[in-house]
């Protein structure tokens, strides 16, 4: 993985890595992958360090944690959300300006018309054969943003509504009823 990781010149991306990899537990082909739609997104939204952003990722596997450790969307702040879709898409905004209601964002996909041209990153995205992630990721830094496509798409900013705060009537733990139910989500 060492000499893989040794074709990449960019330094920014190599100190985005040296943070990934531990997070992660192990180099990872679509850690790598959502590390790339990152950096996509940076540059096309125009992200600087200290903003806040919000990501809404459409898989489970790997693709979130560049989010959580780079820019520190995680699921507990919001900044994460996951749509269990096992798509390997992210639409990415930045945080609305107080008294806007819709924000402009990007998502941004691996396009297998594109990885076709790819034959290890494309054999790994269409599950044809199992490859090692040396192979896969060697081929994702050769072709950088090339396999991406990304549109950008209207957000609208979620609005604030008060807790409704109520005790289950049934185990009598308190929880956050989001339709008026006097029924916790674990009872019913
Ligand atoms: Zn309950």
């Amino acid at each position: 993985m060492d000499e893989v990781i040794a074709k990449i010149d960019d330094p920014e991306m190599l100190s985005q890595i040296e943070k990934l990899i531990p997070f992660h537990g192990h180099p990872s082909t679509g850690a790598f992958i959502g590390l790339q739609i990152l950096n996509i997104a940076r540059r096309v939204l125009d992200i600087k360090d200290d903003e806040r952003v919000f990501v809404i990722c459409e898989t489970l596997n790997c693709v979130p944690d560049p989010f959580q450790i780079i820019w520190g969307s995680t699921v507990g702040n919001k900044g994460l959300k996951i749509l269990d879709y096992d798509k390997i898409a992210v639409t990415i905004n930045k945080i609305a300006k107080p008294g806007q209601t819709h924000v402009k964002g990007v998502r941004i996909f691996l396009d297998p018309e594109k990885t076709v041209e790819y034959p290890a990153l494309h054999a790994w995205y269409m599950n044809e054969r199992k490859v090692p992630h040396e192979e896969a990721i060697s081929e994702l830094i050769k072709a950088g943003d090339d396999v991406y496509t990304w549109d950008f798409v209207d957000i609208s900013v979620p609005v604030k509504a008060k807790k409704d705060v109520r005790l289950c009537t049934i185990c009598g733990e308190s929880f956050i009823s989001n339709d008026g139910s006097d029924i916790c989500k674990g009872c019913s």
